[in-house]
């Protein structure tokens, strides 16, 4: 980090959340605003959730700098997420960067949503450098750091597991997100239904999983659906985890992502992790959610290594993959 402070002022808007966080190079947090769409039936609709974010933004704006009580001249960047994630919320979050960018005219820094979630378990999680277990709505991923890139391990070959508890939780006619609520009714039993277990080498598969659970809808108590559900997915991300800690010899587990705010997964993996020895991080649970304070800190990391985005290179990158975004401030193999 440079000698001098600078504060960034970072804009996420991937899906369903608008954040903006501003953070100064120390790390400290100036102020974390949030706006986030609820759809009223059925999951993120992209165009509902960007036509909800783009009239949220000035005022939001607004209140982050009266949070931060840092007047406009002091920012030294502006930092967006360009992806991955839905096209119609990403071009709403990179059109506010730009312009915002430009009034102030400080430099613009596009920041792998991905990347950012990491970044954020590292610095305010206190893990250096550990396989993570990236677990949200969109994304399930076992990931670790190797020469210049994070590197992929593991993932899943159909849907994310954020995705199997909000559609599963759809279909049993429960309110969206669908996580938390599947985590509550689960606290209600301790009745295991057998559930398909799908784990290949380091990868997952959910959709069987989930066809069944489905099906069992009619004919079983919800709590025991949620418990098991819980349980048979979870089961297979900690096999999977642990399997890429012992192939790489690492010996510190980061679970970070919207599903990780689950009390349950934090358990499993902190219970694996002890019984190997290692160690196991995560952050608070309002840093696993979607949020700003990721983009601009993770905006500082690479301004310090002189990444910047001109605007010709601003466009929006929907499916810009986790192992594709440099990462040239770790160093290190
Ligand atoms: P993200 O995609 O990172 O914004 O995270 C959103 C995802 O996290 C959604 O799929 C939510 O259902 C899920 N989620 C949030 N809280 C919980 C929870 N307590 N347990 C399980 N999943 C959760
Ligand atoms: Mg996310």
């Amino acid at each position: 980090m440079p000698k001098v402070e600078q504060v960034c002022l970072g804009i996420e808007c991937t899906a369903h959340t608008l954040g903006l966080g501003m953070v100064d190079s120390g790390g400290k947090v100036l102020a974390d605003v949030r706006r986030t769409y609820k759809p009223e039936s059925g999951g993120i609709h992209p165009r509902e959730s960007a036509r909800f974010m783009a009239p949220s933004s000035a005022q939001a704006l607004a209140e982050c700098f009266e949070e931060a009580k840092v007047p406009p001249r002091r920012i030294s960047l502006v930092s967006f997420s360009q992806g991955p994630g839905l096209g119609p919320c990403l071009r709403t979050g990179a059109t506010l960067a730009r312009a915002v960018s430009a009034y102030l005219a400080v430099p613009l820094v596009g920041v792998n949503h991905c990347v950012a979630h990491i970044e954020v378990g590292r610095r305010y999680g206190g893990a250096s450098d550990p396989v993570v277990l990236y677990v949200s709505g969109g994304s399930t991923q076992v990931i670790s750091y190797a020469a210049g890139f994070y590197r992929v391990f593991g993932e899943t070959e159909d849907i994310a597991v954020g995705n199997l508890l909000d559609t599963f939780a759809r279909e049993a006619g429960l309110p969206f997100p669908g996580g938390p609520e599947v985590e509550r009714l689960s606290y209600c039993s301790k009745e295991l239904v057998d559930l398909p277990y799908s784990v290949k080498g380091m990868n997952v598969s959910f959709s069987g999983l989930l066809t069944r659970v489905k099906s069992l809808i009619p004919n079983r108590k919800l709590e025991d659906l949620c418990y098991s559900l819980q349980e048979t997915a979870f089961s297979m991300l900690v096999e999977v985890a642990e399997r890429a800690m012992a192939f790489l010899r690492k010996d510190e587990l980061l679970l970070v992502g919207g599903v990780a705010v689950n009390g349950r997964l934090r358990e499993m993996c902190a219970k694996m992790c002890s019984e190997r020895g290692a160690s196991f991080k995560t952050v608070e649970p309002k840093l696993c959610l979607d949020n700003g304070v990721m983009i601009a800190w993770t905006g500082l990391l690479a301004k310090s290594v002189g990444y910047e985005t001109p605007l010709p290179s601003s466009q929006v990158k929907p499916k810009w993959r986790v192992d594709k975004a440099r990462v040239g401030w770790r160093k290190g193999t």
